[in-house]
């Protein structure tokens, strides 16, 4: 869970960066920090906390050069901490080198502990620093070359943007697993995990990076290289469900479209009678619009969101959780009283936010509530870079929706089927991962990473 960002041969790079970091506040709300080079000389601001807050007017003049990364992260592996921000920028034999990664490297650990025994000095904890260190020790003769050999060591998932003095690179593994794309803007390239930030800074949107592609962007122009095997391609599709702006581009198609999709899908198969849709504002509104859609049940916004309390889940601490969920979501109390209505959210993780939203809305006289949820129920952990951490305390895993429904305390409960899920999608080959409703993982992982993926490197 992070955003990514580069640009190549733009006098402003770093501000532009900047503000490709703002489109994609959504995908880390942690740390920010971005990377640029002037000639050989590095510069570096990153620090705890949001976009807006990282980078003041003075920050951004520190950052010259025409080249630049950025990253915003959420952990999926290592702690939440500066020192795991990123991009991670070394110095090593060949130079300088600034690095921002999107995922979650499954044998991280393995490869870590190897390098550790053969003297390497780690400064982080995260999975990323891993690519690092196999970059540097590669005897390759250039960047992409030994940027190669370190992906072809590691598995996982990744998408991610490397920077040296005249280089920026982008890669995205062999399954394409998290989103990547191509834009430009007049003479400069530019990568950004999703396309919501090119319309920001009005770059033109070229493509999607490629699975198993490695794009060189230098003086001559743009060239790719595909040294991997290749294998099906699994899109998280929780990226549709969840993660990715509305407005994107991805995989294919825009994410939104695909929301309201799923919305109609959940009404496709639904019976249920109500006098109005609403959604859990926002990850709810695209399937309440597709639900209202295909149903004719009236679509109003019963449930606002105060914009400026931070995603309840993104908050490590289970404490500033508890309030959040309080503090973010208010009913439209005569709009709610008396009234049949069903209720839309795109997962249910832990269930407790919907089962507060449901107490209020029964507090502020809701007649009947009934549950829709526009993704099959989430049951399994993901190991490729989504919020794994909260993922262990999901309540489909050990519950029935019976008894979900029950904790709930909704009339009624309803997920999207995995079936259903695929229709949505219509048409084609379904290329995509969705090992956390169904179990079906691709990439194996260590037995250990099982029980303890959040603990991955903190044990030193
Ligand atoms: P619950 O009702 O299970 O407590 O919370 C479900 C809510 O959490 C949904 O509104 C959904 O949008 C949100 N959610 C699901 N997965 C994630 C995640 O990985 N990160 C964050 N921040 N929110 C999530
Ligand atoms: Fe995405 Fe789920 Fe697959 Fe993780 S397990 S990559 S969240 S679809
Ligand atoms: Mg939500």
């Amino acid at each position: 869970m992070c955003g990514i960002f580069g640009i190549y041969n733009h006098k402003d790079a770093a501000n532009i960066t900047y503000l490709g970091l703002y489109a994609l506040q959504h995908r880390g709300q942690e740390s920010a920090g971005i990377a640029c080079f002037d000639e050989n000389t590095v510069h570096l601001h990153k620090q705890m906390g949001l976009v807006s807050d990282v980078f003041t007017a003075d920050v951004l003049k520190t950052l010259q050069g025409t080249n630049a990364i950025g990253h915003v992260r959420y952990s999926t592996a290592g702690s939440s901490d500066l020192k795991n921000s990123q991009p991670i920028v070394v110095e090593y034999l060949k130079g300088h080198l600034a690095l921002a990664h999107n995922g979650n490297l499954t044998n991280a650990r393995i490869i870590r502990d190897d390098l550790r025994d053969s003297g390497s000095i780690f400064q982080t904890t995260t999975d990323t620093e891993v690519i690092v260190h196999l970059i540097a020790r590669s005897k390759e003769r250039n960047t992409a070359d030994r940027l190669t050999g370190a992906l072809n060591t590691i598995e996982g998932s990744y998408s991610l943007v490397l920077l040296t003095p005249n280089e920026l690179i982008a890669a995205r593994d062999p399954y394409g697993i998290r989103p990547l794309c191509l834009g430009r803007l007049k003479d400069s390239h530019i990568i950004s995990s999703e396309s919501c930030a090119f319309d920001l800074i009005e770059a033109e949107f070229l493509r999607e990076i490629e699975p198993g592609e490695i794009l060189v962007i230098n003086e001559k122009g743009t060239h790719s290289l595909f040294p991997f095997k290749k294998v099906p391609r699994k899109h998280c599709i929780f990226e549709y469900i969840y993660f990715a702006r509305p407005d994107s581009f991805m995989f294919g198609r825009t994410v939104y479209t695909i929301r309201k999709a799923f919305g109609r899908g959940l009404a496709k198969g639904d019976t249920v009678e109500a006098d109005m849709v609403i959604p859990i504002p926002d990850s709810g509104i695209g399937a309440a619009i597709g639900y209202s859609q295909a149903s004719g049940i009236p679509f109003e916004l019963g449930l606002i969101r105060n914009h400026y309390v931070g995603r309840t889940f993104i908050e490590p601490e289970p404490s500033i959780r508890h309030f959040g969920v309080k503090l973010k979501h208010n009913a439209i109390h005569d709009l709610v009283k008396g009234k049949k209505l069903v209720v839309i959210d795109d997962s249910i993780v832990r269930a407790t936010t919907s089962r507060k939203i449901i107490s209020m809305l029964r507090y502020y006289g809701a007649r009947e509530i009934h549950f829709r949820v526009s993704s099959p129920p989430t049951k399994y952990p993901c190991f490729y870079g989504i919020d794994t951490p909260s993922r262990k305390q999901l309540i489909a895993s050990s519950h029935t929706v019976e008894d979900i429904k029950t904790y709930m305390q909704c009339d009624s409960l309803r997920y999207l089927t995995v079936e259903e899920m695929k229709d949505a999608l219509d048409g084609g080959d379904y290329t995509f991962c969705d090992a956390c409703f169904t179990g079906d993982y691709f990439i194996p992982f260590p037995r250990a990473m099982d029980m303890e993926q959040m603990e991955l490197f903190s044990r030193q």
